[in-house]
């Protein structure tokens, strides 16, 4: 077997390994794309895209009790589960085939099999064996197991997407933002939903806000059970029952969903071959500019210890493709000040620093605006859901550290006003910007004095 020779080997074919193949080849680069799945990993397959598409679903189902409200006088009616879940996969489908075309037009050689490393630059991918000079690792993270008892009774991330019915009652285990994710679906489409959260509620989030979400979302008819740890699982799959380490047995559940974490898929590329190491979390660590200290080999997305989103992984892979391949030498992605939506019920978006992290960065500098409302729309309806908005700011002249937000529209909110945050923004340039009216967004540059101590 002769080895196949490129410019660039991406392993993995998710939001990071497309992002860089493709841009690279787009600098004229030979690359060859490794991926034993579908196109388009995670975010595609198992994340953002089927999450959303649920989201929108449970969006749907609320708003026909706002038109209730309103006075229209059809009744709130199910959602055709099986149905939808064709229609999302259709759309998913249309996504792969977007990304086959890509590769295509760009020539990038597609090869599905999983990849191994033999040497620093040379891999093997099931019958071939493939080298380049550059090797990019981007192949993304996975849920976490725990050694319980009946672990395997329940399902993770992944298993929710694969449901073809609403669950009448559901256990999800975990306190991050899958589980407020899942959980503000299943209850909006109809299911009764107990979450089980060990410590609180959103950890290396701002308290205050992650509080509040906590008690959005008990309005919401979810049942939060803090400081419980659950030890083992029995029955059968929809009649499981759980150990709790207060020594309840909460169940009988249709449903349990782990949502207890993530690691780096970094199992299966043999990277002792090349004398690379990983942190606990099966996570590469990378410098700047998505170096792994073995030159050459560099890491980008999930399977980093970076932040675990979409545009991170794409741009981590664009800009490094544009290192390597673009003329740009000093070309990296900027870790900082980056947006981010939790699509829970109500959504959190959340852009720089926490309170928290403001105040042991800043101490005393720091100093808060904040606006809590109820949006006109639910007004009208009734339904006394809030709108929070809170603004991290230090010195004189206030520079805006941190904006957090909380409340129906925001997941739509948050990016215009994280461009005026990566600007360096001032409550006085917010102050200073004539407000749209009416809407909820307006909130945000007509906020009073800053909030007392
Ligand atoms: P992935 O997309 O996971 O791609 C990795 C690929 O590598 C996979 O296709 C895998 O098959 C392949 N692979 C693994 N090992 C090998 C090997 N040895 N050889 C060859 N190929 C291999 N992010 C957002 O920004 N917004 C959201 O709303 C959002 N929602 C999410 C919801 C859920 C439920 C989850 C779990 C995640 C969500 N994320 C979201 C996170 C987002 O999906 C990830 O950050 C993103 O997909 C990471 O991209 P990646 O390229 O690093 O890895």
């Amino acid at each position: 077997m002769s080895d196949e020779a490129f410019d660039l080997i991406v392993i993995g074919g998710g939001s990071g390994g497309l992002a860089s193949a493709i841009r690279a080849a787009k600098h004229g680069a030979n690359v060859a794309l490794v991926e034993p799945r579908e196109l388009g990993g995670l975010c595609v397959n198992h994340g953002c895209v089927p999450k959303k598409a649920m989201w929108y679903a449970a969006q749907m189902a609320e708003a026909q009790y706002i038109a209730h409200d309103y006075g229209f006088t059809d009744k709130p009616g199910e959602l055709d589960w099986p149905g939808f879940i064709a229609r999302r996969q259709a759309y998913i489908e249309r996504i792969h085939g977007s990304y086959r075309q890509q590769l295509d037009k760009w020539n990038v050689t597609l090869v599905h099999a999983t990849a191994r490393f033999i040497e620093p630059h040379r891999l093997a991918a099931g019958e071939r064996i493939l080298t380049a000079p550059h090797i990019i690792i981007a192949t993304g993270s996975s849920s976490n197991r725990l050694d319980k008892p009946g672990f395997d009774l329940g399902v993770s991330s992944d298993g929710f997407f694969d449901l073809r019915a609403c669950p009448k009652r559901t256990a999800i285990v975990g306190g991050g933002y899958v589980a407020v994710e899942l959980a503000g679906v299943l209850r909006a489409l109809g299911s009764e939903v107990d979450l089980y959260v060990r410590n609180r509620l959103m950890g290396g989030f701002d308290e205050e806000m992650a509080y509040q979400l906590g008690e959005e979302m008990a309005k919401h008819g979810i049942v939060i059970n803090y400081e419980c740890q659950i030890d083992a699982v029995h029955g059968t799959p929809g009649a499981l029952v759980l150990d709790c380490d207060k020594g309840t047995k909460p169940g009988p559940y249709d449903l349990l969903i782990w949502a207890v974490g993530r690691h780096g898929n970094t199992a299966s590329l043999d990277l002792s071959a090349i004398g690379l190491g990983t942190n606990s979390d099966g996570q590469i660590e990378v410098d700047d500019f998505q170096e792994t200290g073995i030159p050459g080999v560099y890491a980008v997305g999930d399977v980093t210890q970076r932040m675990a989103l979409t545009p991170v992984a794409v741009n981590a892979g664009r800009k490094l493709a544009d290192r390597l391949f673009g003329n740009l030498p000093r070309s990296k992605l900027d870790y900082q000040n980056i947006p981010s939506v939790v699509f829970s019920h109500p959504p959190l978006g959340t852009v720089g620093m926490s309170e928290q992290e403001a105040r042991s960065a800043y101490g005393d500098e720091v100093h808060l605006y904040k606006q809590t409302f109820v949006p006109m729309q639910l007004a009208l309806a009734h339904r006394p859901m809030y709108v929070r908005f809170k603004l991290i700011c230090v010195g004189e002249e206030s520079r805006i550290v941190g904006m957090q937000m909380l409340g129906p529209g925001v997941d739509e909110i948050l990016q215009g006003f994280a461009v005026a945050v990566k600007m360096g923004a001032t409550k006085g340039d917010l102050d200073a910007t004539m407000a749209i009216h009416p809407t909820s967004a307006e909130e945000m540059v007509t906020m009073g004095d800053r909030v007392p101590g």
